[in-house]
């Protein structure tokens, strides 16, 4: 027989042997290590192959059940192939794959096939062939490994420029580490707190439960903290014996044994670190550090797209400086909030807050500063408004409140009153205290079919009303308002017109000598001769001008035409020794060259500085006090004389006058027209007056309109008076220079 020929060609026969040994190691010869099993897997005969590749005694080994040695995950399949094989219903199967632990506890990776050879007398029982495929099978799983390895970090890339959710692709990312390195542990820390602590933010293995939970301090010596502060890959082999690095204490219970952790970092800013861990040692080898890399590369990619992506968001609806919503996001809010509320909508309230004088802080702090006023401003406003209600920058100085439970009067005015009371304090920027007051507008949905763009151009009219009135003030809107509004776009474009067309006009107001009755000297107003709506006061223009430019035309020629009237009464020997007053606007105070401009009016008129005084209203100087108190210094410097106009309407303090290098005061017409009837206008005046003259200064009465307040003022030991009462306001040649002694008449 062909076959009988070849094996005898190949195998020496071994008579010494019994029959079932001798099989055996004829078959072994072929290179294939083999054993007989019973039909219920126990080891009959083991070859000597067989004995050496799994390093088992054939004594001990002999009627021990096979599958007790294999993996606990194959187990179940061989068996069911031995089974299958020793009750027929299968003659043979091949190729079974299986884990044997060998004798020192290693595994081994078999082939194994089982043919029934229960029959068959040499042998009578299952006949098992075992081949020794690890070397084999570990260059396909670490091919395979790899290619899952690259297929993950391709995946997790692609999925980052898409602009995939960072929390879930840190998921991925972990997931795909722990299955392919086939680690215990992978954690991803982010830096919180400016970077001095890392928070625990997603892991899985034993940590996974204190994912969110866990933070280390930047302090620790533990392979994250290391890999983020030097931008470096940090591997560990030995933790228990390493000098430099411990695990992170929550991970110290469980005893990883190898570390390996990698900087998460963004082409930005560093955002934390990836770490993986071994409980067993372990080896991390080059091939590791580049994987656990690359996944910690398409994170950071994630991360910071996604961060770009918010910050762009962020700025389309946020003001840089102050971080509040802007204008876009405050119309978009109110414009929902008035939809969701439809009917019950008449409660929103819409408050615009508008800096006073602000252009003047800015010009004269320099923007820099103007900007942490703003700043300082923003916090002020916030903490004086409840959390749910918004809060905006609309733009330059102007704030915007939104409050959806605004239903009376009594609750518009305590939003507003604690609005203005939250920037009562000076606000200290460069070692200066800075005044600043707003004026509030306010607007409510009126009709159902209000909307944010109407709410807003409402407040704004208010807020122009609030200005009007003085500042510091807030005003609710009103139909008249809106008119009134019309009013004064028309007025502001005829003014600029009427400068240049010569409608102004100059009225004087004589200042009288309480004590003799002589005229000392004149108060410049401006007044306006409209052409069709006749003489306009200046209350109603100044502060429309004070908002423009228009304020610095009109000033300076109301000025020269002071001057030229000084001029003149100066070649009059009757009139040589008279004073004029000048009114100042707080945008004028600011104007760099004012001093020089004065100073070149003078000179090109011939007029003796002292003759010429300027009045600055006491708000105007408490916007800014110490560049007024420069601003005053300097023309001071000019021989001229400054009077603080208004007096005791602005502030309560008059210490400032201490350091205000003034001449005069003027004390403001409502505390003089109470004083004949109020006590306690009466105590303030009199104490008015003493301050000043402890000061030496010299006290005027502005408005005084009857004799009984003038003899009161006289009493006190006030010096100067002006007031319908002596003399009406008007163009310098129709004024009585005279007007008599002071029990005289009113004039005019
Ligand atoms: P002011 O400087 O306090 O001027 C006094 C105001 O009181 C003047 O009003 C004057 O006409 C008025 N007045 C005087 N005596 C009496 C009185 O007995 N009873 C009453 N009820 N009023 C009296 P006017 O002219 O309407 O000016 C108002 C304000 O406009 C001034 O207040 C001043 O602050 C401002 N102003 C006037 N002219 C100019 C100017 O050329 N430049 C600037 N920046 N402001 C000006
Ligand atoms: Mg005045
Ligand atoms: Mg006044």
């Amino acid at each position: 027989m062909r076959t009988a020929r070849r094996w005898t060609r190949f195998f020496r026969p071994r008579p010494d042997l019994p029959p079932r040994a001798e099989l055996l190691s004829l078959a072994e010869e072929t290179g294939s290590a083999v054993a007989v099993l019973d039909p219920e897997g126990r080891t009959l005969e083991l070859g000597a192959g067989a004995a050496s590749l799994l390093g088992w005694d054939h004594e001990t080994s002999v009627g021990e059940v096979l599958a007790q040695r294999l993996h606990h995950a194959d187990r179940d399949r061989v068996v069911g192939a031995i089974t299958a094989v020793a009750t027929g219903e299968r003659d043979r199967l091949v190729g079974l794959h299986a884990r044997v632990r060998r004798a020192d506890g290693s595994w081994l990776e078999l082939e194994m096939g089982v043919s029934n050879r229960l029959g068959d007398p040499s042998v009578r029982g299952l006949m098992l062939t075992l081949r020794d495929v690890t070397a084999q099978l570990s260059a396909t799983a670490e091919l395979q490994t790899s290619l899952e390895q690259q297929a993950g970090v391709a995946q997790l890339g692609r999925r980052a420029l898409e602009g995939a959710d960072p929390t879930l692709l840190a998921l991925e990312a972990v997931s795909i580490l722990k299955k392919t390195l086939r680690v215990d542990g992978v954690e991803l820390y982010r830096h919180v707190a400016n970077e001095e602590l890392m928070l625990l933010e997603t892991a899985l293995g034993p940590t996974r439960e204190l994912a969110g939970l866990i933070t280390i301090d930047a302090d620790e010596q533990v392979p994250e903290v290391t890999a983020i502060a030097e931008r470096k890959t940090v591997v560990v082999d030995d933790l228990p014996d390493d000098a430099r690095f411990s695990a992170p204490p929550h991970l110290r219970a469980g005893g990883p044994h190898s570390m390996l952790s990698v900087p998460v970092t963004g082409p930005h800013r560093p955002y934390g670190a990836l770490s993986v861990h071994s409980i067993q040692r372990r080896v991390f080898t080059p091939d590791d550090t580049v994987f656990v890399q690359s996944i910690a590369n398409a994170l950071g990619l994630a991360l910071d797209r996604r961060r770009a992506e918010e910050e762009t968001l962020h700025r389309a609806f946020h003001d840089a400086l102050t971080g509040l919503p802007n204008r876009t996001l405050f119309v978009h809010r109110l414009q929902r909030t008035v939809e969701r509320l439809g009917p019950h909508a008449s409660t929103v309230g819409v408050f615009v807050v508008d800096l006073d004088h602000f252009k003047v802080i800015n010009d004269s702090l320099g923007h820099e500063l103007g900007d942490a006023l703003l700043i300082e401003v923003t916090q002020r406003i916030r903490d004086s408004v409840r959390p749910g209600d918004m809060v905006a920058r609309l733009g330059g100085d102007e704030f915007a409140l939104l409050c959806e439970d605004v239903s009376s009067i009594q609750r518009i005015d305590s939003i507003a009153d604690r609005v203005a009371e939250s920037l009562d304090a000076p606000i200290e920027i460069a070692g200066r205290a800075i005044h600043v007051t707003a004026s509030i507008g306010v607007a409510l949905p009126s009709s159902p079919d209000a909307t944010a763009a109407s709410l807003l151009r409402d407040a704004d009219i208010a807020l122009y009303q609030a200005k009007d009135r003085g500042r510091g003030g807030h005003a609710l809107f009103d139909e008249t308002h809106r008119m009134r509004a019309v009013n004064r776009l028309e007025t502001e474009s005829e003014l600029r017109r009427a400068v240049p067309a010569g409608e102004l006009r100059v009225h004087y107001q004589p200042t009288v000598e309480i004590r003799t009755g002589r005229t000392t000297g004149a108060e410049a107003l401006v007044r306006w001769k409209h052409p069709s709506r006749g003489m306009i006061r200046p209350t109603e223009f100044i502060p429309i001008a004070e908002q423009t430019d228009l304020i610095d035309r009109v000033g300076r020629w109301v000025l020269e035409q002071a001057c030229q009237q000084l001029a003149e009464w100066s070649r009059d020997p009757a009139t040589r020794h008279l004073t004029v007053a000048v009114n100042l606007s707080a945008r004028q105070l600011c104007l760099p060259d004012l001093t020089a401009e004065v100073e070149l009016v003078l000179g090109r008129l011939g007029i003796e500085p002292s003759r010429l005084c300027l009045e600055i209203t006491e708000s105007a100087l408490m916007v800014d006090l110490d560049r007024a108190i420069g601003a005053v210094r300097d023309l001071k410097a000019l021989g001229l004389g400054i009077a603080v106009d208004d007096f005791g309407t602005g502030y309560s303090s008059l210490s400032y006058l201490t350091r205000l290098p003034v001449d005069v005061v003027k004390i403001d017409r409502s505390f003089v027209s109470a004083i004949a009837h109020d006590h306690q206008d009466r105590a303030i005046t009199r104490s008015i007056v003493d301050l000043a003259h402890s000061l030496d200064l010299t006290v005027v009465a502005e408005g005084v309109e009857n004799a009984a307040q003038l003899a009161l003022l006289a009493e006190m030991g006030c010096d100067l008076a002006q007031g319908y009462y002596l003399a009406r306001p008007d163009v310098a040649e129709a004024i009585d220079l005279h007007p008599g002694s002071v029990t005289g008449h009113a004039s005019g």
